[in-house]
């Protein structure tokens, strides 16, 4: 199997997924933020909760006392820690200007203002390049590397920027730069997540996936 083959069979079991939840980018980037560790419906309750207090913008989040905000994340678990990186990042997203002028960045200065936040790593980071700013970045995160150490096309071993970089190299000679790589890259990973999530479990329901006759590690 290849990244392209196991993309093409995903697709063809899942079909489009019109990827990320989320009203807004901006939406997009606090959930990038409150998904770290936890499940997506926690993530949904704390921009809910944010929403009916007609805070989810970057200035009230800044500007609101740290404990309010704790308060109001709360259902997405570490709430303390988050509220001091969603206001982090919400403080350096103002300083820089706001959506509109994050946009006129290129791809790798956008990525490495965003590495800069304190709280933001790479996953979190690649979450809002690709969902919220639309640019051509892989997501690597933990069900990529089980189901593809699974298949045996990675280790699960290897650093976060090799397996963006494998992801990215092989994709990239098949497709057309650009949109049509955003859009890739978008479905890809929403079908790693399903797929990983539904069957390819931490126990996996392999009698019930669509890649079992290809797959090493099939049971
Ligand atoms: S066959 Fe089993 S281990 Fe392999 S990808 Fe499918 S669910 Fe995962």
């Amino acid at each position: 199997m290849t990244f392209l083959s196991v993309y093409r069979a995903l697709s063809k079991q899942y079909g489009p997924q019109h990827w990320w939840p989320g009203d807004t980018p901006f939406e997009v980037m606090v959930g990038a933020v409150l998904t770290q560790n936890t499940a997506w419906s926690n993530v949904e309750k704390a921009i809910t909760s944010l929403k009916q207090a007609k805070s989810l913008t970057a200035k009230k989040i800044a500007a609101m006392p740290a404990p309010t905000l704790a308060e109001l994340i709360r259902s997405a678990g570490y709430f303390n820690v988050k509220a001091k990186r969603l206001q982090n990042f919400c403080n350096w997203f103002l300083q820089q200007g706001g959506e509109s002028a994050l946009r006129q960045w290129d791809d790798a200065s956008l990525r490495h203002g965003l590495l800069s936040v304190n709280g933001v790593g790479h996953e979190t980071a690649d979450d809002m390049m690709l969902y919220a700013f639309e640019r051509p970045v892989f997501v690597i995160d933990a069900y990529t590397r089980r189901l593809f150490s699974r298949l045996e096309l990675v280790t699960g071993e290897e650093g976060y920027e090799v397996l963006r970089h494998s992801f990215e190299t092989e994709l990239s000679k098949k497709i057309i730069p650009g949109d049509e790589q955003v859009t890739l890259y978008n479905e890809y990973h929403a079908l790693i997540v399903i797929h990983a999530k539904d069957v390819c479990r931490k126990k996996p329901r392999c009698s019930e996936c669509c890649l079992r006759r290809q797959c090493p590690a099939a049971e």
